[in-house]
Formats: structure tokens, C-alpha cells, sequence
């Protein structure tokens, strides 16, 4: 596995899908399905935390292998438990499936933190993600969710993104329910 030209620092306590979209802004690449498939990485077992498939995405975006494993969402596909750092949780009513959440702060941190393309710097913190978790430790500010994002048929996991923030850079607006 060859490192990718550009890379951006893991954040801290970011998810390994959402890093995988990070670099495939980076790199100037359509999404992170197009950048996986050009590493011939699948996605779904990024997303699912196993190892073989996180080793690969350590060595392209030259991060740490045991930080992403701590991050991930692990389980399989279908089925309806999750788990993360050692916790379990309902796919379906513990995790934020249709709804990517940020804070503010954090979000501006991110902005001023780094110096590349500004849609490739915010990022979610994991645990945003876990339905329970209302505000950022840091900051103590309330979790705000991103509008419109993402759309009805993409209600899963993977979906979750930092397109959302990408589209938070460029407009405050919205984007119409039916975005890609
Ligand atoms: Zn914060």
C-alpha cells in the first residue's frame, strides 16, 4: 500500500469512515468510496473496524493503525449491535444514523488548526456519533446538528461523513433533503 500524496492528521478520537472522507477531500478525490476503491480498500470493513482493512487506511493516510481500531464502529453489516470502545450499543436507536452533529468550537479549532483546504480540516469527534452524547467535553456547548444531512437512502453508518461539514464550510443554507 503506497501512502497517499496528501494526508491530514487523525484527529483526535475521529472514526476511521470519517478520516477516509477526509483524505479523498484531500486528495481531491469525489468521495471516500471512489478514494477506497483506488486503494482497493472496502469500505464496509472500514467502516465495521476490522483490522486488515484499517491497517491498509493507517498506511495510505501514514496514521496510527491503533488509534483508528479504537475508533471504529465494530460490527457486521446487518447486524443490529455495535460496538465501540468496548461499549455496546442498538444501531439503529443508540447511534445518530441520520443526523452527523458538531461543535461549534470544535469546528472552529479545526478550521484554524491546519493550513490545506478547508473542507478537509473539521472532523467528528467518534463519539459524537453515540445518541446519549449531547455535548462536547471541551467546550460544554450543545451538539448542533448539520441540516438536511444526509439524505433519507443514505441512512446508514457510512453516511456519516464529514461531507456535512464540507457543505457547513461553503454555506450556512440547508442543503435540500435530496443532496448528494
Ligand atoms: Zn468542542
Amino acid at each position: 500500500m503506497k501512502r497517499l500524496p496528501l494526508t491530514v492528521p487523525l484527529g483526535h478520537r475521529e472514526a476511521p469512515s470519517d478520516f477516509l472522507s477526509r483524505l479523498a477531500v484531500r486528495n481531491c478525490i469525489r468521495d471516500m468510496r471512489t478514494l477506497a476503491h483506488d486503494l482497493h480498500l472496502d469500505v464496509q470493513a472500514v467502516i465495521c473496524g476490522e483490522s486488515a482493512a484499517l491497517a491498509r487506511l493507517a498506511e495510505a493516510g501514514a496514521a496510527d493503525q491503533a488509534a483508528l481500531e479504537r475508533e471504529a464502529f465494530a460490527g457486521s453489516p446487518r447486524g443490529i449491535s455495535i460496538f465501540h470502545r468496548a461499549h455496546k450499543f442498538s444501531r439503529t436507536i443508540q447511534l445518530t444514523r441520520n443526523q452527523v452533529r458538531i461543535c461549534p468550537a470544535c469546528f472552529r479549532e479545526d478550521l484554524d488548526a491546519q493550513s490545506f483546504q478547508a473542507e478537509a480540516r473539521p472532523y467528528r469527534r467518534a463519539h459524537w456519533i453515540i445518541s446519549q452524547i449531547k455535548t462536547c467535553e471541551r467546550h460544554h456547548l450543545a451538539l448542533a446538528p448539520l441540516g438536511g444531512w444526509p439524505p433519507p437512502a443514505s441512512r446508514s453508518i457510512r453516511a456519516l461523513s464529514l461531507r456535512a461539514p464540507y457543505a457547513c464550510c461553503r454555506s450556512s443554507r440547508p442543503r435540500p433533503s435530496n443532496a448528494r
